[in-house]
């Protein structure tokens, strides 16, 4: 039903006709395979008491495709390589942030380009903010692991949001202080939601209270009161970037893939939901925006070869307790070079069903916002 009203919705907006994307939400799972979405969908259905699948946000989006999503130099991607194809349309070396594979030259990423055409710019997260996937559309480094260099780039396009969960690097020995950059550069630094909806400042930075861990928010299924959520980042991002002349703002679900990583199939279920629930945001202000809203949903690459099912080991399917434990067949700890799923509704969207390249992914973006990139 959702989606029946979703594809009328579309087919109305399509019929009166698409203005130029104005809006664009670029979500970014990491690590969010086909495994990944397929046994979330079937815990949901599970926790209903119902064998088989029910649809996360996303899935009822009318227009899909997969992305292959290889490096410059190996099959299987890190998230910097990925999140550099995904930002910046182009491919480079595992390791490499925002750069060609020698590391010699700056790749320009698609949120600079809708900067320099007049919209206003949002990177969040759930993991740090100089983590490699924000870290692509800012940052330009040889190495992604060079957290500091990497946050002192942040305030350099002057971006208007920034939201995750902390810096991994915030003092170096002999250098100037992250957060004095920051001041200087006009950013405010908020510690919770409510400090940031009261800034006065254009230019506004949330990370989460301090002494709570800056390299990632809790894992939603450890959430405790206080702890903010993607969706109420989602919520906030929009606040601060609303304006006339239209805003980009990308959402990495960063622990999908961390879970993913200890192969832990709750807690990854639980990122998931945490992710499409972030979406539900995006798609709400779709709705009062259709057409001149473009959404696109995807991954940078699969992690952990997970598969769905352990044959007659496995508890019945509408067992929800230990579902996802019993039925997610994790295969590496690591990721793999399997293609990703691409979801997209709204202005432009049409341009991303079938198959494509992780590169191609910006440059539809670009097209559907009629920007050069
Ligand atoms: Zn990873």
């Amino acid at each position: 039903m959702k989606k029946i009203l979703l594809v009328l919705i579309f087919a109305l907006s399509a019929t009166l006709g698409f203005a130029q994307a104005k809006y664009v939400f670029f979500f970014i799972g990491d690590g969010m395979g086909f495994g990944a979405v397929s046994l979330t969908e079937d815990y949901l259905a599970a926790k209903e008491g119902k064998h088989g699948s029910k649809n996360l946000t996303f899935s009822d989006f009318p227009v899909t495709g997969f992305a292959t999503t290889y490096s410059a130099n190996n099959l299987v991607t890190c998230s910097s390589a990925a999140g550099t194809a995904l930002a910046c349309g182009s491919k480079t070396s595992n390791g490499v942030v925002g750069m060609d594979s020698a590391a010699q030259k700056n790749y320009k990423s698609i949120a600079y380009r809708f900067k320099e055409n007049g919209y206003k710019i949002g990177i969040t997260t759930s993991v740090s903010l100089d983590h490699a996937t924000p870290a692509a559309f800012y940052a330009h480094q040889p190495d992604r692991n060079m957290y500091y260099e990497i946050a002192q780039e942040l305030p350099k396009n002057s971006f208007d949001f920034f939201a995750g969960a902390g810096f991994l690097k915030p003092k170096v020995a002999g250098k100037e202080n992250l957060f004095d950059n920051f001041k200087a550069n006009n950013y405010v630094l908020s510690r919770s939601i409510d400090e940031c909806k009261k800034s006065t400042s254009s230019k506004n930075i949330l990370i989460q209270a301090e002494g709570k861990n800056p390299e990632s928010l809790p894992y939603a299924i450890n959430k405790q009161k206080g702890d903010y959520r993607l969706s109420q980042i989602t919520d906030l991002a929009i606040e601060r970037l609303m304006n006339d002349k239209g805003f980009f703002l990308m959402v990495e679900g960063g622990m999908i893939d961390w879970a993913s990583h200890d192969n832990n199939a709750t807690a990854m279920v639980g990122e998931v939901i945490e992710f499409s629930n972030a979406v539900k945001v995006a798609l709400d202000f779709y709705k009062k925006y259709p057409t001149e809203t473009l959404i696109i949903v995807t991954a940078d690459h699969e992690t952990g070869g997970l598969g769905v099912g352990k044959s007659e080991k496995s508890a019945p399917a509408t067992q929800v307790e230990n579902f996802a434990k019993n039925y997610g067949s994790y295969s590496t700890t690591g990721h793999t070079g399997t293609m990703v799923p691409v979801y997209a509704i709204g202005a432009g969207s049409e341009q991303l069903g079938g198959k494509m390249d992780n590169t191609d992914i910006p440059k539809k973006i670009a097209k559907a916002a009629k920007i050069n990139f």
